[in-house]
């Protein structure tokens, strides 16, 4: 999750850890700006789609949570800010020209790997850009 992290540092958003069983990463609000909760008990593949997904709400502007809620607890955003923070990170970690390149070389295992996303999320890009199996 080290480019996610450094990315997140780049970008100058605070990062920080704890231990929840409510979210895997979060985007809150501390004073005026915004900083990104990550759960460290979470598979690790996940928290760095979700990191992914929280530096999406704070580079497209969405406003931060009022509170350590993550995405399926506490006050809630709009959900077509977490549809925009998905296509962000999306696109962050599997970026489509890289794979349009690549996914008919390997299997939708060995890609996941190559590009540190859990198989689901990888199977997921897969379907949205449309590069389907026979
Ligand atoms: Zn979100």
């Amino acid at each position: 999750m080290e480019n996610a992290v450094r990315i997140a540092a780049h970008l100058g958003i605070p990062l920080f850890e704890s231990a929840s069983d409510q979210f895997d990463a979060v985007f809150v609000r501390v004073g005026s700006k915004g900083a990104i909760g990550v759960n460290r008990n979470a598979y690790w593949a996940r928290r760095r789609f979700s990191v992914a997904h929280e530096i999406g709400h704070a580079v497209l502007n969405h406003p931060p949570v009022n509170a350590c809620y993550g995405e399926g607890a506490g006050p809630k955003r709009p959900r077509i800010y977490d549809r925009e923070a998905d296509r962000f990170a999306a696109e962050l970690l599997m970026p489509k020209l890289f794979l349009s390149r690549e996914w008919f070389r390997y299997s939708d295992d060995a890609l996941a790997k190559r590009y540190h996303v859990s198989n689901q999320a990888m199977e997921i890009r897969l379907r949205e850009l449309g590069f389907l199996r026979e």
